[in-house]
This record gives structure tokens, C-alpha cells and sequence, in this order.
């Protein structure tokens, strides 16, 4: 209820601003966070909120986005980022992972991820639309909990990084548990910043990694399991699934999976977001104590 009056809120004050690429961070051979720089303008974003950027606006793309719009008889929507910035930060940032394009298995290249990763020099002026969503650390999270899980996969840290430095940074009185889940300790996005947060903040931030395609690893002060995010890793952290507020975000079955499995009379393989709440069901944490984003 609070987060769809805050929805409501924020589609009210959503607006268009201009920023100037100050840096552009490579996080993985495939990710970049670009720092954006936004002159006085008041930023008024909860963390876990994400904005939009339009294709359009990067003069490159246009014969690309026309002959897709031709393909798919529609026009191209601006895409959603999550805010890899926290409030208290100076600069605003966004952290991108680059969609491929897998012969067989994606029906078109991906727009507007691969430019933002790979080709977007600092400096670069572009126009951003901003803020709302429904994932966000609600300000009464004091009195509902003492301890905030978070469930991520690839990508789908982002809000969650940014949940989680504003937490800390605020003294709230909440410890953090982030069981974090990739194929190998290479695609680990904000690596080293999160070593460094856990390092200052060690009983307040406990981080566990989850890596699927990386047998024997090993990381200093961190917890390494290997293996996917399921239900038995999540109860081994939660010590009463009753108190605990979680937040999960990572890949989910896109309209184009359903479709095309329903076409094929079969049942989609879940990916990370199905999985991880039939594990969050297995686990018994309430519905309502669940924040789920998906990309
Ligand atoms: C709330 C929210 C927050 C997000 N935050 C982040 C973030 O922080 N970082 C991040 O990296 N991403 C994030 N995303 C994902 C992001 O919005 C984009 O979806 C992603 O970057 C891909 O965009 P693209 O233009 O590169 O690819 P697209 O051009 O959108 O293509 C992506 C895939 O969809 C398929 N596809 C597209 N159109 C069709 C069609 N008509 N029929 C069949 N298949 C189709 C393509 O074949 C391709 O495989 C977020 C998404 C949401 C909803």
C-alpha cells in the first residue's frame, strides 16, 4: 500500500534532466557504471528508484532503432536503469550490463545496452527521465525490521547497492545480509566496493556469494557457496523467515520467453526471479515482507 502511494507520488514528480557523463566505470568485461554529473538540479530519489533513457536521443542509434521499429511494428521505449547512486551521494550513476544477441536464441540485437557500455565517452550530454518504482527501502523500515536480506543476481544488485550504502551511510539500525549469485567471480559486479563497505562495516554487512560456474572459490572475509541462489542457501541465512524484509532482484522469464515457450507448448525454464520465490515460499517469509524487482 505504502509503496503504491509512493508510486503514485513519484509519477508526479518524474521529470526529464540533463547530465553529463563524469565517468564511465568498467565493472565487468560486460557491465559499466557511468557517474553522471547534474549541476544544481535537486535530485529527489529514494534508493532502489530507477530511471529512464530514451534511444532515441543518441544520434548513432537512429537508423538502428528505425529498422527494428520496422521490424517489430512498434516504436522503441525508453529503457529502465536502477539508481547504482545512493541520495547522499554527489553524482547520480547507473550500472548497465550489455544484452547479447544469441542466434537462435534472441529474437533481435539489443538496442540501447551494448552503446551505454561500450561507447559512451565522458563528456557525453544526455537527457535522463527520473525517479519512481516500486523497489525502494520504505523510511518506517527501522520498525519493521532489524535485518534486511537481499537476493540478487547480475545486474540486479544495482538498487540493491544502492539500498544498502544508504543504509549504512543513514546509521540505520538494520544489518544487511546480500547473498549475491553469478556464474564466475569475473562477472561480480562492484567487487571491490563491496569488499571495502564490508570491511567498515563488518556487523553490519554480511555477504555471501553464490557462483555457479566456479568451483573451489575462494574470497578473503567473504562467504563463498557454490552453486545457484535456491531455498537451502537462503534458509541457512535468515534465522526467522517472519522478521526479516527481503529484497530480490535479478532476470526473470521475459513476455518473449512465455510467448515463445507457449508457441512451443512447453513449460518455460525459470530463471533467477521464479526461482528464487518459490525458494522464498519453501523458506516461509511472508509475502508481504518480499520487495521484488525483475529485468
Ligand atoms: C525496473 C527496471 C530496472 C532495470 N535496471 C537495470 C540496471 O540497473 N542495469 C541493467 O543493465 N539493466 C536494467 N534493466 C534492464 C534494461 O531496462 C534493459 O531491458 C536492458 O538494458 C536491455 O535493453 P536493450 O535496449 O539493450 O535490449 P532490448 O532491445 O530491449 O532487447 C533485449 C532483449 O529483448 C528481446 N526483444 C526485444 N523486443 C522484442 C520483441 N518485440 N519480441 C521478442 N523479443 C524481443 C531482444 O531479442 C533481446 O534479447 C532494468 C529493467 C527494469 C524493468
Amino acid at each position: 500500500m505504502e509503496a503504491e502511494l509512493e508510486h503514485k507520488k513519484a509519477s508526479k514528480r518524474i521529470k526529464k534532466i540533463q547530465v553529463m557523463v563524469a565517468e564511465a566505470i568498467r565493472e565487468t568485461c560486460d557491465t559499466t557504471t557511468l557517474m553522471l554529473f547534474s549541476g544544481n538540479d535537486h535530485l529527489d530519489y529514494k534508493p532502489g528508484h530507477f530511471c529512464t533513457i530514451d534511444p532515441h536521443q543518441f544520434g548513432g542509434l537512429e537508423p538502428w532503432a528505425a529498422y527494428l521499429e520496422h521490424l517489430k511494428s512498434k516504436k522503441e521505449k525508453p529503457r529502465a536503469y536502477s539508481l547504482a547512486s545512493s541520495p547522499h551521494e554527489k553524482h547520480l550513476a547507473v550500472t548497465i550490463k550489455e544484452e547479447r544477441y544469441i542466434p537462435g536464441k534472441t529474437k533481435y540485437p539489443p538496442l540501447l545496452s551494448p552503446i551505454l557500455v561500450r561507447r559512451i565517452p565522458v563528456g557525453t550530454r544526455m537527457e535522463i527521465t527520473g525517479f519512481t518504482g516500486p523497489y525502494y527501502l520504505p523510511d518506517d523500515i527501522e520498525s519493521r525490521t532489524d535485518h534486511i536480506v537481499h537476493i540478487c543476481a547480475g545486474s540486479g544488485v544495482v538498487p540493491n547497492w544502492s539500498i544498502i550504502k544508504y543504509a549504512l551511510h543513514k546509521k540505520l539500525k538494520v544489518r544487511h545480509t546480500l547473498i549475491y549469485g553469478n556464474r564466475k567471480w569475473d562477472d561480480v559486479i562492484y567487487r571491490h566496493a563491496l569488499d571495502d563497505l564490508r570491511d567498515r562495516y563488518p556487523d553490519k554487512l554480511k555477504i555471501v556469494h553464490a557462483l555457479s560456474r566456479e568451483p573451489g572459490a575462494l574470497h578473503p572475509g567473504a562467504h563463498v557457496y557454490e552453486g545457484r541462489v535456491g531455498a537451502e542457501l537462503i534458509s541457512k541465512h535468515i534465522e526467522d523467515p517472519t522478521a526479516v524484509e527481503v529484497f530480490a532482484c535479478g532476470p526473470a522469464l521475459s513476455k518473449w520467453d512465455k510467448l515463445q515457450a507457449k508457441r512451443e507448448g512447453i513449460e518455460p525454464t525459470p530463471r533467477f526471479m521464479e526461482s528464487v520465490v518459490g525458494a522464498f515460499k519453501t523458506v516461509g517469509v511472508p509475502k508481504e515482507r518480499l520487495h521484488l524487482e525483475s529485468y
